[in-house]
């Protein structure tokens, strides 16, 4: 493992190995539960020194390998590998300079979360699961140029208290302590989405109260946390 830079605040070799294989199986679980279409999609996370590992642009999750994902610094310059980062890594970098508690990041265009995002609509949170995952119904973000770190500024005004925001006429990124969290956020708000859609055919109306989705994100990360 040769770094491209002369800086002295590496990740270690044996945590970067860790997260590539991470992100790449997140990449490759979304890409086989239907949320990513072809390179439309993808996920990182951050080591403990900064850096962040990321997918490539434009290639084939399943002829990757989990070495072949390239790690960028804090300001997205690429430290180690020699495939081109993902076009959208400015705005992840920036998202994790504004938000120090997430330590990963999926991004998907699934169909019925990004109809919600092009219509300027959020997420009702009707879903138990939803309130769970992500902390409350998800908010759409105002409309900002894909992988622009003035997406990022768009998208933390809005995530205050949720783990998942649309992007207006583009997507859905979802946050998490870990990639495998990030990831499976991803899979409950595609669901949602759905679910919402049938609830306002069927005429439904309200949702799970705060109280309630507080109590519900609580219990969930009680049990699926480090505490
Ligand atoms: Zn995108």
């Amino acid at each position: 493992m040769t770094f491209n830079t002369d800086t002295d605040n590496l990740p270690a070799a044996a945590e970067i190995a860790d997260l590539q294989e991470r992100v790449l199986a997140a990449c490759l679980h979304m890409l086989d539960s239907g949320l990513i279409t072809g390179t439309w999609g993808m996920a990182c996370a951050r080591t403990e020194s900064g850096h962040v590992v990321v997918t490539p642009s434009g290639m084939n999750y399943r002829t990757l390998k989990p070495a072949d994902l390239p790690v960028v610094d804090s300001g997205g310059r690429r430290i180690l590998g020699t495939l081109r980062p993902s076009t959208e890594t400015p705005m992840f970098t920036r998202l994790f300079a504004l938000r120090p508690d997430i330590r990963a990041i999926a991004h998907t265009h699934s169909t019925s979360a990004t109809g919600f995002a092009c219509a300027g609509r959020s997420i009702p949170a009707v879903l138990a699961e939803l309130a769970e995952a992500v902390g409350g119904p998800v908010p759409c973000a105002e409309y900002g140029r894909f992988g622009t770190p003035e997406l990022a500024d768009r998208i933390v005004e809005v995530a205050a208290n949720v783990r998942a925001v649309l992007l207006r006429n583009h997507g859905v990124v979802t946050f998490g302590s870990s990639v495998e969290e990030a990831s499976s956020a991803a899979l409950v708000v595609e669901e949602a989405a759905r679910v919402a859609l049938v609830f306002d055919q069927l005429g439904g109306s309200g949702g799970i109260p705060q109280e309630e989705i507080n109590a519900l994100r609580q219990i969930h990360l009680q049990r699926y946390g480090q505490h």
